[in-house]
């Protein structure tokens, strides 16, 4: 057996995600092992996600520090205001924590994405945990059990499409085209998900 994309070349890795096998020029090194295209651009998003989760944590540690700077000041003036009337230390108390707050917009440029990425994001979610679920019916169709066409993924209320031929059983998505593939499958010959045109065209 050859590269799945290459039947010719020689296998050079295994894609730690979904197994398959790669020649030279499919496999894609990250820092967490060797992936096939799909898998690796899957792993990255994902790490891209956890990373934004964790600026998110920190932007609401953020949050809570402005809070309490903001009621440190309030309390400031009001000893200011008390004492001698001293308006000018709330106007400072003001300009610090405007720098404060342009401090984290700066360290977590997250605030700012764009509505695009963050779509793209969600997309790529999505696909993601579509592909879970046909991994599972893949899972059901190995072990010989016809699979519910009710069984459809996040996102979408339209049930998958299962046609068969011969003694192959064939599980497709209803709308691929949403995730901008070709074809989303998975049959009881290979029990692989097959995604077909991502990144292509
Ligand atoms: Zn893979
Ligand atoms: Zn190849």
């Amino acid at each position: 057996m050859g590269c799945v994309n290459h039947p010719n070349a020689p296998v050079a890795a295994t894609c730690k995600s979904c197994s398959a096998t790669l020649c030279g020029i499919c496999t894609k090194f990250l820092d967490s092992g060797e992936y096939c295209e799909l898998c690796a651009s899957l792993a990255e998003a994902t790490a891209f996600r956890k990373t934004r989760e964790r600026n998110e944590e920190e932007r609401n540690v953020v949050m809570a520090q402005t809070t309490t700077a903001r009621i440190t000041e309030e309390e400031d003036r009001e000893k200011a205001r008390s004492k001698d009337g001293l308006y000018i230390r709330g106007g400072i108390g003001i300009a610090s924590l405007m720098l404060f707050v342009s401090i984290g917009l700066y360290a977590f440029p997250d605030l700012t994405k764009s509505d695009a990425q963050l779509a793209e994001e969600q997309s790529i979610t999505l696909l993601t945990q579509c592909r879970e679920v046909f991994q599972a019916i893949g899972i059901m169709l190995s072990e010989g059990e016809t699979p519910d066409s009710t069984q459809s993924c996040p996102g979408t209320n339209i049930p998958n499409i299962i046609s068969r031929r011969g003694d192959t059983i064939t599980v497709s998505h209803p709308n691929p085209r949403q995730f901008g593939l070709v074809e989303l499958y998975v049959t009881s010959d290979s029990h692989r998900v097959v995604m077909e045109g991502l990144g292509q065209g």
